[in-house]
């Protein structure tokens, strides 16, 4: 597929056009950043490490039965993707707190909830992603009130199939954030399943598999990407 102009460079990735209007080229790249781009670093291979996991997680999601914008690979960093009109809305879903919820509830890290949490965020870093609910999607006219139904569905259908896929490999799936898009008329899932945007962790150490290795300064950020691929069977070849 040719590579067409850059679309937008986010914090992670940069998008690309193509020949086809309905296709575009994402470029997972090894720069980081947390706290809304208050702390970003470049780590070695976390491009293409998060490149082959979005890739394998994808493909066990659409196996599932769950619609996605991906395509395939088409090189250690790049991956062809469905353009969507995205939804500026990041839904969330909680198995365990951690992050945000803490602090804000004053929840104990890894206080196990009796069912699944769903959380609804505003996709916007100057305000620093603040939690909305679905009536005010509406009313601001983010989304309609049948596709957050749809989002709210599918985001529990990839919770159900991850939690499984990861249990069988001794990871606690904790919590991850999805975006959806909108292509002819159907609800896509778009972006990422990556480390960068889930809490994974060891389920009889409770090591941290994700980004908060980053976040909190602990280290070893690309490495435990790594190891949770290499359990899932992901090949990396980089
Ligand atoms: P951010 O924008 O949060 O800094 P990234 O660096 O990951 O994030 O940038 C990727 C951008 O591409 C995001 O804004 C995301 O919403 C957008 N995106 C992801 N998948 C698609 C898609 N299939 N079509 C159009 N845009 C997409
Ligand atoms: N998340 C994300 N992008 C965001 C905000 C959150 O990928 O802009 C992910 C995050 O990695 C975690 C989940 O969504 O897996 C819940 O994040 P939380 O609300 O706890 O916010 P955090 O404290 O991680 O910023």
């Amino acid at each position: 597929m040719e590579k067409r102009g850059r679309l937008y460079a986010g914090k992670a990735k940069t998008v690309f056009e193509t020949a086809d209007a309905d296709r575009l080229i994402l470029h997972f790249r090894d720069d980081t950043s947390a706290f809304d781009g208050g702390r970003t670093a470049a780590l070695k291979n976390k491009g293409a490490v998060n490149n082959y996991f979005n890739a394998h997680i994808m493909e066990k999601l659409a196996a599932a039965g769950i619609a996605t914008h991906f395509e395939k690979i088409l090189g250690d960093n790049e991956s062809l993707v469905k353009r969507l009109d995205m939804i500026g809305v990041e839904c969330v879903v909680r198995n365990i707190a951690a992050g945000s919820i803490c602090k804000r509830l004053g929840l104990e890290e890894g206080l196990v909830l009796d069912e699944p949490l769903y959380e609804l965020f505003l996709k916007d870093d100057a305000l620093h992603d603040p939690l909305i609910n679905e009536d005010h999607a509406v009313l601001f006219k983010w989304a309609a009130r049948d596709e957050l139904r749809v989002m709210r569905e599918m985001t529990l259908r990839v919770n159900r199939a991850l939690q499984a896929l990861f249990a069988e490999v001794g990871i606690l799936l904790v919590d991850f954030k999805l975006e959806f898009g909108r292509f002819h008329g159907d609800i896509l899932l778009g972006d990422e399943f990556t480390p960068d945007g889930c809490r994974i962790w060891d389920a009889a150490t409770r090591k941290k598999l994700d980004k908060d290795r980053f976040r909190r300064e602990l280290g070893g950020v690309v490495e435990a990407y790594q190891e949770a691929a290499l359990r899932l069977g992901i090949d990396i070849k980089v």
